[in-house]
C-alpha cells in the first residue's frame, strides 16, 4: 500500500494536482480496508482519524481518487476500493464476496474485447467494460 500512496504523489507531482490530506488520508482508508466502502464508512473513518465532518470534502476526495485511477467505483455496490495497479491505463476485473464484500482486483486481458463482440452484432461501439464478478472470496468459500 505504500506503494500506491507513493505512486499517488508521484502523479499528482508531476501532473501538478494537489495531493491534499483528506485525499491522501481517504486513498490510505480504501487501500487500508482491502474491501469496497461505501461513502459513509469513508466518512465515518476520516472522521475517527481526526478529520472534520465535511462530506463535501470527502465526497470531492473520493471523485478526484476515481478520476485519477487511484480508486475505483463499483457500481454494484455502489462503493470504492483502492486501485491494486495504480499508474497505468487498466481493465480492471472485481471478485466481489456477496458474504463480506472483499474485493479483489485483477487485470483483465482484455474485456471489452469478448464484450464487443456481442454488443457488434447489436450494431452496438463499446468504449468502456469493467468486470464485476460476484460471488464467495477464498475464505468465506472455505468456511461456507
Ligand atoms: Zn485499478
Ligand atoms: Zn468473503
Amino acid at each position: 500500500m505504500g506503494n500506491s500512496i507513493k505512486e499517488a504523489e508521484k502523479y499528482c507531482k508531476e501532473n501538478d494536482l494537489k495531493f491534499t490530506p483528506v485525499r491522501r488520508k481517504v486513498l490510505e482508508i480504501l487501500l487500508q480496508k482491502n474491501k469496497a466502502l461505501g461513502a459513509y464508512e469513508i466518512l465515518d473513518l476520516l472522521r475517527e482519524a481526526g478529520f472534520k465532518n465535511q462530506p463535501p470534502v470527502a465526497y470531492r476526495a473520493l471523485d478526484f481518487l476515481v478520476k485519477n485511477g487511484f480508486a475505483h467505483k463499483i457500481e454494484q455496490l455502489n462503493s470504492f476500493v483502492g486501485c491494486m495497479h495504480p499508474g497505468k491505463d487498466h481493465s480492471p476485473a472485481f471478485m466481489i464476496c456477496r458474504n463480506c464484500d472483499f474485493v479483489s482486483e485483477e487485470e483483465a486481458i482484455n474485456p471489452s474485447f469478448s464484450v464487443s463482440k456481442i454488443a457488434s452484432k447489436a450494431g452496438f461501439k463499446v468504449e468502456k467494460a469493467v468486470i464485476e464478478a460476484r460471488g464467495l472470496c477464498h475464505s468465506c468459500a472455505s468456511s461456507a
